[in-house]
């Protein structure tokens, strides 16, 4: 049976290199995610890495109904009105 008992890291950021704690708790989250690296990155680059990820598809548009500046994951074609996330919720609940 093979036990490996974890403990706390202090790892240096490779972005920005400011260090970080990859505490027993993560690594054994890791461990259980089947990840075998370590985190290079401290947990705010890494959240600002995803979220860039996640909005470089989106556009930005303002909502028909509102005015607001708003994102969307697709690009507006001009076809349909395109509304914010609250305008879409409003008025598709007046739909129904
Ligand atoms: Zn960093
Ligand atoms: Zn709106």
């Amino acid at each position: 049976m093979e036990y490996t008992e974890y403990k706390d890291m202090v790892l240096t950021c490779q972005d920005c290199g400011a260090r970080f704690l990859f505490s027993a708790g993560e690594q054994r989250f890791y461990a259980k995610k089947g990840f075998k690296h370590i985190p290079k990155r401290c947990p705010a680059c890494r959240a600002r890495r995803r979220w860039e990820r996640l909005n470089r598809h989106w556009h930005t548009v303002i909502c028909e109904a509102c005015g607001t500046e708003t994102k969307v994951p697709f690009l507006p074609k001009g076809i349909r009105p395109v509304y914010c996330y609250e305008c879409f919720r409003r008025l598709q609940g007046k739909a129904t």
